[in-house]
């Protein structure tokens, strides 16, 4: 795993740790790396209520995988950790927690 640069805080909760590390396991056997792009900073680039600011969600860089990879991993991620989300946005992908 590798942090975008020395902007990006990782203040994780524990479950949201636990499930990253699971996430980077299943894109490593995928054949592709995980690259954070963003994760608790408190720069104001979120929605106001986003998990970001919780420590339960992370960006990862999308353009290193390609597209038919990130279907399998988000399916993948469905059946492993169903209560996370794997949202493949335009430019990165979303990972949280859900509750
Ligand atoms: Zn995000």
């Amino acid at each position: 795993m590798r942090i975008k640069d020395e902007s990006i805080e990782l203040m994780l909760t524990d479950p949201m740790w636990t499930a990253l590390k699971k996430l980077e396991n299943l894109i490593n056997y995928r054949g592709y790396e995980v690259i954070i792009t963003s994760g608790s900073e408190k720069d104001p680039i979120h929605k106001p209520d986003s998990k970001h600011y919780f420590g339960d969600a992370v960006d990862i860089r999308s353009r290193n995988i390609p597209s038919h990879a990130l279907k399998i991993i988000q399916h993948d991620v469905g059946t492993l950790l169903p209560n996370f989300s794997f949202l493949i946005e335009t430019d990165h992908i979303h990972f949280q927690r859900n509750y």
